[in-house]
C-alpha cells in the first residue's frame, strides 16, 4: 500500500493525518533507504515449466523434474545447532569453502531455540581435579560469552557447566560464523539428498524460493535427527525419548519463595544470567519425534500444562508477580535417529576410559564425577555411504551412552571434529573414511581441540 493510499484509508476511517504519519513512521526501519521498488507488484502467470504433483488413479505422483543448483561448496553442514556451528567453523578455518544450512532463522538449535541453557559435561574429573574437555571452538564461544555482561554464569576459571543466555549465544554464534567466512543459508529445510554412484553429492532443500539442490564434496549431517543420513539410506537406529518443552519465568526475584514453598511450589526453575529470569526443563512422554501428529499433540499439551501451572503460581500468595516469559520456539526433542557408525562407542568403553588410535574428541562428566572418555572417529562415519559424516546427538553410541553424547558439550566437540575431518578430506582429495588420522588429530590440536 502506498503512503498516499494509507493516508486516504486512515482519513476515511476518521483518523487524522497525524496518526497516519505516526503509523508510517513506526513501521519504517530506522535509517532504511527509501525503496525504489513499487510496493505492489503484479506477478503475471508464468510460462516457465512447472512440475506440480499429479493425483492420478488415487495416487499422488511427483513427476521427474530438473532441479536448479543453487550453490556448490566444498563442505556442506546441514543443521546449525551446537554441533553444526563448530563443524562449520572448523571446516572454514581449515580452508574449505563451507556452507551451513539451517531451517530456522538462528544458530544454536536446542541450546538456544530449545532454551536448554545449561551446558553440561564441559569438564571431567581427572585425579581428583576438574579438567576441561571442551576446548577449541566450543570453548572459544563460551569464553566470548563470558566477556559479555548478562550472557553467561558459572564460567569462572575451573568451574564447570555454565548457563548461557539464548539471545547472547545466538548473536555470538552469528559473529563467529561470519568471521570464519561460512556461507549461511537460514530458512531452508533439507528434504532429500543428491546421490551419485552410492556416494552423497549434495542435498535438496525447500524454501520460500522453491526447491533447489546444493552440491558439496562432503556433507556433515548435524540435523540432530539424522535427516540427511536417513535420506541417503544409511543404516541407523531410531529411539523414542522424553520430549519436553522448556520455558522461562520472569520476575522470579520478586517472588516470596518461602510463602510459595509453604503452598507446595518447591522450585521456580534454574538460574539464568538474567537475575529475574529462570528456565524450567521439562520431561514429557517418550514418543516418536519424527511423527508430526505426535509433535503437534505434545506441543499443544505442553503449552497448556505450562500455562495452567504458571496461572496457578500467580494465584498463589508469594507468586503474584511471576509471569511466563516464553515457551521455547523449539520442542525439546532429545533423541531420534542414531547413526550406525563404523564404531559404536559403548557406555562401558567410556567409563573404562578406553583409548583409541583415532580419538577425535573427549567426553566429560555430567557433574564432573568421573574421568574423561575418548571418542573415536568411527562414531561420526557411516558404514557405507561416502562423503558423509554426522556429529552431535546423532553420533553412534549405545543406548546407555546417549545420555552423555547428546549433551551440549559433546555436541560442540564432535561437531568440531566432523568439520575438521570434512575439510581435510576435501583438501586431501579423499573420502572422509580415508582421511589420515594423525593429520586430522594435528589439525584438531592446531585448532585448539583437546584429545586427551
Ligand atoms: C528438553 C531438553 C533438555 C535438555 N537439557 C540439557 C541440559 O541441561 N544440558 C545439556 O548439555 N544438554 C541438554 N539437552 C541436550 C542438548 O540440548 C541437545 O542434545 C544438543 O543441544 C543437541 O545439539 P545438536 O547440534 O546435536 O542438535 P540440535 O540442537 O537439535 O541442532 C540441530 C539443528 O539442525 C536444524 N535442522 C534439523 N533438521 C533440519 C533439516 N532437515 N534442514 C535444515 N536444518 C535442520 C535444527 O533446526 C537445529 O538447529 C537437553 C535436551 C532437551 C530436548
Amino acid at each position: 500500500m502506498t503512503r498516499r493510499r494509507l493516508m486516504g484509508v486512515l482519513a476515511a476511517a476518521g483518523l487524522g493525518p497525524a496518526l497516519a504519519r505516526r503509523t508510517i513512521a513506526d513501521e519504517a526501519p530506522a535509517g532504511a533507504a527509501k525503496s525504489a521498488v513499487p510496493e505492489l507488484k503484479l506477478i503475471p502467470s508464468s510460462t516457465a515449466p512447472r512440475y506440480p504433483a499429479v493425483l492420478s488413479d488415487g495416487q499422488v505422483v511427483q513427476p521427474q523434474r530438473p532441479l536448479p543448483v543453487m550453490h556448490q561448496t566444498d563442505v556442506l553442514v546441514v543443521g546449525g545447532g551446537a554441533a553444526g556451528f563448530t563443524a562449520a567453523i572448523a571446516a572454514a578455518r581449515a580452508g574449505a569453502k563451507t556452507t551451513l544450512i539451517e531451517r530456522y532463522g538462528y544458530l544454536g538449535g536446542l541450546w538456544t531455540g530449545g532454551q536448554v541453557l545449561l551446558v553440561i559435561s564441559t569438564h571431567a574429573k581427572q585425579n581428583g581435579q576438574l579438567k576441561k574437555v571442551v576446548r577449541g571452538i566450543g570453548d572459544e564461544l563460551l569464553e566470548r560469552l563470558n566477556k559479555i555482561d548478562g550472557a553467561i554464569i558459572n564460567q569462572a576459571p575451573g568451574k564447570h557447566n555454565p548457563t548461557s543466555d539464548p539471545e547472547a549465544t545466538k548473536v555470538v554464534m552469528d559473529d563467529m560464523i561470519r568471521e570464519a567466512g561460512v556461507n549461511v543459508l537460514f530458512h531452508c529445510w533439507v528434504v532429500d539428498v543428491v546421490m551419485e554412484a552410492g556416494a552423497l553429492r549434495g542435498v535438496v532443500l525447500e524454501s520460500k524460493a522453491g526447491r533447489h539442490a546444493v552440491l558439496a564434496k562432503v556433507v556433515v549431517d548435524t540435523t540432530g535427527d539424522g535427516d540427511v543420513f536417513a535420506a541417503a539410506g544409511a543404516e541407523h537406529e531410531q529411539r523414542l525419548h522424553a520430549i519436553g518443552l522448556v520455558h522461562r519465568l520472569g520476575n522470579v526475584d520478586r517472588a516470596d519463595k518461602a510463602k510459595l514453598k509453604e503452598a507446595g511450589f518447591s522450585s521456580l526453575g534454574s538460574a539464568t544470567p538474567l537475575q529475574s529470569v529462570t528456565w524450567i526443563n521439562l520431561r514429557g512422554p517418550s514418543t516418536n519425534a519424527l511423527d508430526i501428529a505426535d509433535l503437534t499433540r505434545l506441543e499443544i499439551a505442553h503449552r497448556r500444562a505450562i500455562w495452567d501451572r504458571v496461572q496457578k503460581l500467580r494465584r498463589t500468595p508469594g507468586g503474584e508477580q511471576v509471569f511466563l516469559l516464553d515457551s521455547a520456539p523449539q520442542l525439546g526433542v532429545r533423541t531420534t535417529r542414531i547413526l550406525a557408525g563404523t564404531h559404536q562407542l559403548t557406555f562401558k568403553e567410556s567409563r573404562e576410559g578406553k583409548k583409541f588410535s583415532d580419538t577425535i574428541a573427549v567426553g566429560g562428566a555430567q557433574n564432573a564425577q568421573h574421568p574423561e572418555w575418548p571418542i573415536p572417529y568411527g562414531v561420526l562415519l557411516p558404514k557405507k555411504i561416502d562423503n558423509l559424516l554426522t556429529a552431535g546427538r546423532s553420533s553412534c553410541v549405545d543406548e546407555k551412552l546417549i545420555e552423555d553424547m547428546r549433551l551440549i558439550a559433546s555436541c560442540l566437540t564432535t561437531g568440531h571434529a566432523a568439520g575438521a575431518a570434512a575439510a581435510l578430506a576435501v583438501r586431501s582429495g579423499c573420502k572422509p573414511r580415508d582421511v589420515d588420522i594423525p593429520k586430522l588429530q594435528k589439525l584438531l590440536l592446531d585448532q585448539g581441540a583437546y584429545l586427551g
